[in-house]
């Protein structure tokens, strides 16, 4: 006969939470990209291009995002949906030169405001039906005073491409966690920010990163419902296939990967490690009662992440 211990008083044992919860969420899972140019602004490929080369890759919907200004595409065709935004810079901060917000999902085509603060910049996008993020907060030099002036967004790149490719500078997974562990509730998205560009000593940054959305259809609307709603996960590499909390334990199943993280505020969290030569597919963490949020990260074998977006507790 078992001893079950009980967790102590005013502790979480995982049943006082909030968990947008894509695996368990009715619905298909929809992969796309956030982040993109086109030779309207700094892109290599012309939008008709840069659609059918993410179409190719299976994905399964794509934003333009083109610098300051909103690219006019043909919004979806029956298997493919194109929303329409852009990336517009907004004011300095603390240390960055400019701050970029991405913006996306707009109903229709419409002229951005020039030189936007970043505030401005997320109310234009919300006003005409879309959404918007900071993009590459550790590319940009942005801190935690910056990004704390900051509300109304849906989040942070957790991982751009671009950045990574260009400098090193693609994960941002620090900023996203200072933000959380001061209790702002955003998720995390992994965007491409394709220009495609390529060079000797770079890969090509297009079709490489994605959100993986849980959304009834594909369609503007659906998209935009789950992106708001945390309803996906974060990639470059490894497939997360389900994330469940029962009885004080975080269960987590991936694609085979090296390491599974659960990350929370501060020191609280834990990681599972595959063996030498191994990898793994499942990892739990027995809640201890202190944490705050949880977010399950991945690394696969080639060293490429996946996000599941934070559960949070109390
Ligand atoms: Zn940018
Ligand atoms: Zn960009």
């Amino acid at each position: 006969m078992g001893f079950v211990r009980q967790p102590p008083r005013g502790r979480n044992n995982g049943g006082d939470r909030e968990f947008a919860d894509p695996f368990a969420a009715s619905g298909h899972w929809y992969k796309g990209n956030l982040h993109t140019h086109t030779t309207c602004s700094d892109g290599a490929l012309d939008p008709p291009d840069v659609v059918a080369r993410y179409q190719e890759a299976g994905y399964d919907f794509l934003a333009i995002t083109d610098h300051r200004t909103v690219t006019p595409v043909e919004p979806a065709d029956d298997d493919f949906l194109v929303l329409l935004g852009a990336e517009l810079d907004g004011d300095r901060g603390e240390v960055a030169e400019s701050v970029h917000v991405v913006t996306f999902g707009l109903s229709k085509v419409a002229v951005p405001p020039e030189n936007p603060s970043v505030a401005e910049a997320i109310v234009w996008a919300k006003e005409h039906g879309g959404e918007a993020l900071i993009a590459h907060p550790y590319w940009s030099g942005l801190v935690a005073s910056d990004l704390l002036r900051w509300d109304g967004h849906l989040g942070v790149e957790v991982f751009n491409t671009g950045c990574h490719f260009e400098i090193a500078k693609g994960y941002s997974a620090v900023h996203w966690d200072d933000l959380l562990g001061r209790g702002r509730r955003l998720w995390g998205f992994a965007v491409d920010d394709s220009h495609h560009h390529s060079s000797a000593d770079a890969p090509v940054d297009t079709a490489k990163a994605w959100v993986m959305v849980k959304a009834e259809e594909l369609t503007r609307e659906a998209i935009l419902a789950s992106l708001r709603a945390g309803l996906f996960y974060s990639s470059w590499g490894p497939t997360i296939h389900e994330i469940t909390v029962a009885q004080g334990e975080i269960r987590a199943r991936t694609s085979p990967v090296k390491e599974i993280s659960f990350v929370a505020q501060r020191w609280a969290g834990g990681s599972v490690f595959a063996a030498d030569n191994r990898t793994r597919t499942e990892a739990a963490y027995r809640l201890r009662g202190r944490e705050e949020y949880v977010r399950v990260e991945c690394r696969d074998a080639s060293g490429r992440w996946a996000w599941a977006n934070p559960i949070f507790f109390g």
